[in-house]
This record gives C-alpha cells, structure tokens and sequence, in this order.
C-alpha cells in the first residue's frame, strides 16, 4: 500500500532538510521526498500544503504512572495522549510504584506499550539508578540495559551522595549508560513548594532555592567532567543553571539538557491565588530566568524541548497548595505551546523547533527516531503540524487521563494534525476530511 503526503513542508533536521515536497510511504516505511512522487500511482493522499511534515516527536521525559499510579495515567492512555500531541516515541520515567528497577519490570512496560490498544508510540524506559530510588545502592543498570531501558535516573529522588553518584557515573560509562538527572539539593528544598522569593513570602509558603538546582548541576556537571559519564540534565529553571551548562559544556563534560514547556511560558506570579496548576519541580522562576533561558534555547545551551508530562488525578490537585503533588500534563499542550512562544515569536525557527522536540532528543538518548531518512527508524514516524492552526486548549478534549493543566483556556497557534508510526496513529479532528483522499 502506497500514502503519499502531498506537497508539504518537509522540515527534517537529520538531513539538514527544510523545503516544500511531497513525501511517499510504502507499507510501514518512507521510500522518501521528491516532487516527482506526485505522479506515482498511491492508495491514499493527505493533502498537507500549509503543513510541516517532520519526523515524529521524541519525548525524553514522560511520566506514564504505570504501574501503581493508574488513577492519574496509564501506558494506554499516555500513549494515546503521546500520539495525539504528535509523538511517536517517548522516554518513560522510573519513578512509578515499585519503581522501575528490574528488567522484569521493563518487560511488563514494553508490553503494556506494545498492546494493540496502546497508542502504537514507542516507548523507551529509563531505568531507576539505584534500588527503590533510594540513593544507596545501584539498581542491576546491566540485566535492565539488556532488557531495553535507554537510560538510568532516580528523577525526583536525586541521589544526594556525591560518592554514589560519582560510582553510579563510573559503572554507567562501563555500560554506555546514559544518566539522566534531575537536579535538587534537597536539603535546601525540603518543604518548599514554589521558588523562594517576595511571592512566596507574601503568600507564607516555604521557597525553593534557586541555588539548590544550581549546586546539584554543578556537582553534576564536575562528575560528568571527570568520569567521562553522559549526562543529561533534566528541566532547567533558572539563568544560573543555564550558565553552569554553558560552562561545562564549554569544559567538555558530555552534559545536555532539556527545558519544558512550562519554565518557558509561566512565572513565580502564576501561581496567584494558589493555583495548583502551576505547581512544579523545579518551581517557576522569573521572568529574568525566562529571558535567559530563551537565549540558551537558541544559541543551543539548551538542547531539547521535554514534555516533562506529569499527571495527577483531580482529587490529588483539590488540596491547600503545600500539599498538591508537582507536574501537570503536558503532552498534549506541548507542540500548541512551544509554536506559540518561541517559533512565532522568532526564538526558534521552524527547523530548530523540529531539532529540539525530535531530532535532538533522539541524538542524545541513541534512539532509533527523529529522521525522516529512509529505513533509520523501525516504521516510518512522521508528524503533520499545522503551523497557523489557531485553537484553544480544551482539558476536556484530551486523551490524558489527568485533566490538570495550566494551559487550559490559552489560545495557542500551532497544532498537531496528523501522526504516523508505521500507519496513522492519529488525525486530528480539524484537519479537514477534504485533504485526505482515498484514490
Ligand atoms: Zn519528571
């Protein structure tokens, strides 16, 4: 069977590739890009003028709550959710209950997303450093890499011990292990729940520091340096932390990092009247760390855009503020949201934006994705955005199981039309039935 995508703009960041083409599949694979694929007999055409074909999203950072966090997200729903904001791969995060942290457990991850009711995203599990998340003790990194995770990480239980870390980095470099972290001294953290300044003064909530990320990343960073461990560092929140990146990049640690969507778009004012919804780890900063942070995203400091999806269920959320969780969904919002605050507003140009929420985060976690080039991924992954789709974000028109979002209500421009992994896994409903033709 032969799709063809018809004259779109074909943004590819592996092939350095931006022009306006027609890209045609056979079965579950690219054959590849040329107007000449116009005349080619097809079974079916997706009219995409207007629209950038690019390769399916690659999420690095995704909480699918499964197993035992069913009521906020489920590897079904979150996938289904991953498809619809135009991601055909996702990394999963350990922090679930038990924590991921033997490969029995990445098995039952790997099948669940291989369902045939799962979304049809692929799934790539980031195993727990150490057992139970504790900070104490490495989890089994070699039977877990054999069994398919793509990375280690304690997420929000960073592990405070610079000792285990640094022997944790040491047998992650034996294993060419990436570690993913994500940054917190929590002794200056514990309590907090929004960034420590004027607001949560006024508002008699306990701070969090901006130090307390900025000390772990440079600790982070210096161990990185000297074991030669790949690191990633998870969502940046203050100019600081930025700055420390630079540096050690600068110093040639193989350090990157991501940025969500969130710490972007929102700052500490957000949170008003303690809205729950603007709650998360790190805590919105200021709109200096904004500013900073908007450069780093395009000079490059900032490598790749993270969905960091984090949902809960609405009775977790209907609490007084210190004692709601942290996180909020995101997949779905994120493509709308980073169209609407960085490529339109000329940060990040339509390739870049494509770099850093596919290309990127692929090349940095050695996934087989982010490329439209012929037979470098399983099936064909593709993303069909439309650029100028001006809408507003309606919780209750997603597939997350978690309806707790800050972006409910905002008027976004940019929008995920259609998704393909193999075949299609999504249409949106406002890409217009007169642009898909069965011939
Ligand atoms: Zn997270």
């Amino acid at each position: 069977m032969r799709t063809l995508l018809k004259n779109g703009r074909i943004l590819d960041p592996s092939q350095d590739l931006d022009e306006v083409s027609s890209l045609l599949l056979e079965d579950d694979q690219i054959v590849g890009y040329g107007r000449e694929f116009e005349n080619v007999e097809v079974d079916e055409t997706y009219d995409c003028t207007g629209m950038w074909i690019c390769p399916g999203l690659v999420d690095p950072h995704v909480h699918l709550r499964e197993p035992g966090g069913e009521e906020k997200e489920t590897i079904i729903t979150g996938t289904q959710a991953a498809a619809a904001g135009g991601y055909t791969t996702i990394c999963c995060m350990p922090n679930t209950n038990p924590p991921l942290d033997s490969p029995a457990l990445i098995d039952f991850i790997l099948d669940r997303a291989a369902s045939p009711e799962a979304g049809g995203v692929f799934v790539a599990p980031v195993g727990a450093l150490t057992k139970g998340m504790k900070g104490e003790e490495l989890a089994d990194l070699a039977a877990m890499k054999k069994a398919g995770i793509i990375a280690a990480s304690d997420e929000q239980f960073p592990i405070q011990n610079a000792l285990v870390m640094s022997q944790a980095m040491e047998f992650c470099v034996q294993l060419d292990l990436p570690i993913m972290a994500h940054c917190e001294d929590t002794n200056l953290t514990r309590g907090g729940s929004m960034n420590e300044g004027s607001i949560s003064a006024m508002l008699g909530l306990r701070g969090i520091p901006r130090s307390a990320e900025e000390i772990a990343i440079v600790r982070n960073c210096l161990l990185s340096l000297h074991t030669g461990c790949q690191l990633h560092i998870m969502r940046v929140s203050t100019w600081g932390a930025v700055e420390m990146i630079r540096q050690a990049k600068f110093l040639g640690a193989p350090v990157t990092c991501e940025i969500c969507p969130m710490h972007f778009t929102f700052i500490e004012d957000h949170v008003g009247e303690f809205d729950t919804r603007f709650k998360i780890l790190p805590p919105l900063r200021t709109q200096v760390d904004i500013d900073l942070i908007v450069q780093a995203l395009a000079d490059g400091t900032i490598d790749c855009i993270a969905s960091d999806h984090s949902p809960h269920a609405s009775h977790e959320v209907d609490v007084p503020f210190e004692e709601a969780p942290f996180g909020s969904a995101q997949l779905e919002s994120a493509v709308g949201v980073t169209l609407t605050m960085l490529t339109h507003k000329g940060v990040l140009s339509p390739l870049e934006t494509i770099n850093k929420l596919s290309t990127k985060p692929a090349e940095i976690l050695r996934l087989e994705a982010g490329t439209l080039k012929p037979g470098e991924t399983p099936v064909a992954q593709i993303c069909v955005i439309d650029p100028d789709c001006e809408w507003t974000f309606d919780r209750h028109k997603t597939f997350s199981k978690s309806k707790n979002t800050p972006f409910d209500g905002m008027n976004l421009k940019g929008k995920t039309m259609l998704t393909f992994s193999g075949s299609e896994i999504y249409r949106d409903a406002l890409f217009p039935d007169s642009r898909y033709t069965l011939s």
